[in-house]
C-alpha cells in the first residue's frame, strides 16, 4: 500500500484527471496492458479469464465456495439488467430500495423486464433504513427479492447495506446487490451481507476501463436461473454454463479491456486488496472534504452517510458563482469534474475514486480556491435552502 510519501505516477502528459465515477483515471500499465491484440479462444486469454473470475471471488469473503463469477459485456447497466432478469423468477415480486438516479433505473429495468415490483423512494438521498425495509416486507407476502444499491453514486451515499440484509434475511427473503461504484473499494463480505447476487463492473474502483461488468452469485442461485431471462446475450445462465464448460466468453468479450482489467486486479491485490484501496480513497475524500469545507463549501451528506467514492457538494450561492465557469476553469487546471443531480438544489460532486492519491486532492482543493478567485467569488457558503435541506437528513 502506498504511504502518503510515495506518489502514484500523473496521468499521461495534458491529459485531465478524472475526478467522475468511472470511466477513471487508469494507472500507465492498465493502459499499456491494451496494446496488444488476443484471440478470444487462445489458452492464454482463457487463461487471463479465469484469474479475473478467481481475483474477483477472493474480494467476496467466500471461503465455502458457495459463489461464482461471471463477467458479462456491456456497461454496468448491462449486468444490472442480466441480474434481475436472471435471479427474479416471472412470477417473483421486487422490493426497490431506491434514493436516486440508480435506484430508479433498477425500477425502470423492471418494467421492461414486466417483473412485478414495488418501490420504497426515499427521494434523491435519504438511505432505506433496515426497519422500513422488515415493515414493507411484512405487509407484503409477495415481495420474493430485495434490490439495493451499495453507494447510490448519484449523491454518493453509503447506504446501509448490512442492516437491510438482516431485515431481508430475517424476512425469508433474498437480496439483490448493485454494488457498481463500491465494490472493490467498501467491503461487501458474504458472511456479513447475505446477498444471492451482486454487480460491478470493470471501470470502478478496480480501476479498469469500461466494456463489461460482473455478477457474483450463489451457484444454487445460478443453477436456478436456467432458463429465466428474456434475454439471450444477458442470460447469466448460459454465460455461466459455456464459460465453465469452454473458459470462453460466449460472444466476442471485449478483449483489451479484460487484459487492462486483470492488470488493474494484480494492482488492487498489491495495494492491499479492498482495504488497502478503500484506505486510499478514504484519505482522497478527507483531504477533499476538509479542504473544501476550509473554503466553505459544504457537503450534502452529514459525515456519516459520506462514501469514499463521490461526494456531493452544494453549490456557493453567491451571485457570481456559474457552475459551467468553475467546471472550465478546473478543467484548464486539469480536473474534471462532475455535475450534481439532486432536484432541488444546484450541486456538483468530486470522486474519490480512480489512480490518484492525496496529493492530487489537495491540488483540487488548490484549483477550486483558484477558481473562486478568478470568478470573484469570495464566499462558497451554499444558499439557505440548501441547509434546510440536508436538516432532512438525520444524524
Ligand atoms: C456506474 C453505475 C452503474 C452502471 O452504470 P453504467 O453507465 O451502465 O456503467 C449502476 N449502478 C451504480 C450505482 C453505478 O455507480
Amino acid at each position: 500500500m502506498p504511504n502518503s510519501s510515495t506518489r502514484l505516477e500523473s496521468p499521461l502528459l495534458g491529459e485531465p484527471y478524472l475526478l467522475t465515477p468511472g470511466p477513471l483515471t487508469t494507472s500507465a500499465k492498465v493502459k499499456q496492458a491494451m496494446l496488444r491484440d488476443w484471440g478470444s479462444w487462445d489458452s492464454e486469454f482463457r487463461a487471463l479469464t479465469l484469474e479475473m473470475r478467481t481475483s474477483l471471488l477472493e474480494l467476496t469473503g467466500d471461503t465455502k465456495g458457495e459463489l461464482d463469477c461471471v463477467p458479462m459485456q456491456g456497461s454496468g447497466s448491462f449486468s444490472v439488467e442480466a441480474m434481475l432478469a436472471s435471479f427474479v423468477p416471472r412470477d417473483g415480486k421486487v422490493l426497490v430500495l431506491s434514493n436516486g438516479a440508480y435506484g430508479q433505473r433498477i425500477a425502470q429495468t423492471l418494467v421492461y423486464l414486466n417483473r412485478d415490483h414495488t418501490v420504497m423512494d426515499k427521494g434523491d438521498y435519504i438511505p432505506p433504513r433496515g426497519d422500513e425495509v422488515t415493515a414493507a416486507l411484512e405487509i407484503d407476502s409477495s415481495i420474493s427479492h430485495v434490490v439495493v444499491v451499495h453507494c447510490e453514486t448519484s449523491s454518493g451515499i453509503l447506504n446501509p447495506v448490512k442492516e437491510i440484509s438482516d431485515a431481508v434475511d430475517a424476512c425469508g427473503r433474498k437480496l439483490l446487490v448493485d454494488s457498481m461504484s463500491a465494490f472493490g473499494a467498501i467491503p461487501l463480505d458474504i458472511n456479513e451481507v447475505n446477498y444471492v447476487a451482486m454487480v460491478s463492473s470493470a471501470n470502478k474502483c478496480i480501476e479498469g476501463v469500461p466494456g463489461f461488468g460482473f455478477i457474483i452469485a450463489k451457484k444454487d442461485e445460478l443453477e436456478a436461473a436456467k432458463g429465466r431471462s428474456h434475454s439471450l446475450s444477458l442470460d447469466i445462465h448460459a454465460q455461466w454454463t459455456h464459460m465453465n464448460k469452454t473458459g470462453q466468453w460466449r460472444f466476442t468479450p471485449p478483449t483489451h479491456v479484460m487484459v487492462a482489467f486483470v492488470e488493474a486486479l494484480r494492482a488492487h491485490k498489491a495495494e492491499g486488496g479492498v482495504a488497502g484501496r478503500g484506505g486510499r480513497y478514504t484519505k482522497n475524500r478527507d483531504v477533499v472534504v476538509e479542504g473544501m469545507r476550509e473554503l466553505g463549501f459544504e457537503t450534502l451528506l452529514k459525515d456519516r452517510w459520506l462514501s469514499p467514492i463521490i461526494v456531493t457538494f452544494f453549490c456557493p450561492a453567491h451571485k457570481s458563482f456559474c457552475f459551467d465557469k468553475f467546471y472550465a476553469l478546473l478543467k484548464a487546471k486539469g480536473f474534471i469534474i462532475y455535475p450534481g443531480k439532486l432536484t432541488v438544489v444546484a450541486s456538483f460532486r468530486i470522486g474519490c475514486i480512480g489512480h490518484m492519491d492525496e496529493h492530487v486532492m489537495r491540488k483540487v482543493v488548490a484549483a477550486a480556491k483558484e477558481a473562486l478567485a478568478e470568478m470573484g467569488v469570495d464566499s462558497a457558503v451554499p444558499p439557505e435552502k440548501a441547509l434546510v435541506e440536508r436538516a432532512k437528513l438525520a444524524a
